[in-house]
Formats: structure tokens, sequence, C-alpha cells
């Protein structure tokens, strides 16, 4: 874990360039889940947004505006797909009901796999980590 209070002014710009890159790439990466997905699940959106969260992985609107976290993109792929499938299974059923899950479990079968990555270790999802796993230094 980086402590920021321990970080220059320009590593801190050089954090939030990077950040701001992969915000943009993760708006792309989502669309282009969603227009794959939502064959399989079915349902009608209105729109998608990527926002940075800590704990929060996605939601979905009652106005479909579907909702991810940026994050997922340091995240294995199957989290983010996953991620993906529980959001549009949510134009279906606004809860959690099992009928829900059901839905879940007939696009990704073994869904319960990277909803169970996220619990344990999306805390350590983090631009700064993922910089650091690249061995990109913030050095300048
Ligand atoms: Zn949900």
């Amino acid at each position: 874990m980086i402590e920021r209070e321990n970080l220059s002014p320009a590593e801190l710009r050089r954090i939030e360039n990077y950040r701001n890159r992969y915000m943009k790439m993760a708006k792309e990466v989502f669309e282009n889940k969603v227009r794959y997905y939502i064959n399989l699940t079915g349902g009608e959106y209105k729109r998608i947004s990527v926002r940075d969260q800590k704990t929060r992985w996605g939601s979905c609107s009652s106005n479909g505006t579907l909702s991810f976290n940026y994050r997922l993109l340091f995240a294995p792929v199957k989290c983010l797909d996953y991620v993906v499938v529980h959001e549009l299974c949510h134009l279906t059923h606004m809860n959690h009901s099992k009928e829900f899950w059901n839905k879940v479990a007939e696009v990704m079968p073994d869904y319960k796999e990277p909803r169970k990555w996220l619990k344990d270790h999306g805390n350590e999802l983090s631009v700064e980590a993922h910089l650091k796993k690249q061995g990109i230094s913030l050095k300048i």
C-alpha cells in the first residue's frame, strides 16, 4: 500500500493522469462488454457511466443507467465480466431474488468464483497498486 502523504505533488499528478486515462479506457471496455452480454441477458439500458469508488463495483438505476467502477480494470477479467452480467440482470430483476441469481447463473454458471475474488481482494484494487504491479515507477 502506498501512503499518499509521502508522495510529491508531481507524483500525485502522475497518478491522477494515469487514473484519468484508465477511466477513459474503462468506459470503452464496459461499453463493449455491455454490448456483448446484453444479448445474453436481455433488458434495455439508457446509458453507461464509469465511476471511481472504493467498494462499490456497479449499480443499475431504475431509469436504466448502468454504473461501473473503473477499478475493475485491475481485477481478473472474469470479475469485470461478472459485474457487467450482474448489473445487466438487474434490468430484468431490480432485486437480489432467487430469480435474479438464477438469471446470473444462466449467463455465468461459475459467478460465485469472481464474486468471492472481489470480496476477498477488491480493496486491493487501486491505480497505485496497479502501477506498482506493472513496475511503473511514480518517481519522475
Ligand atoms: Zn445487485
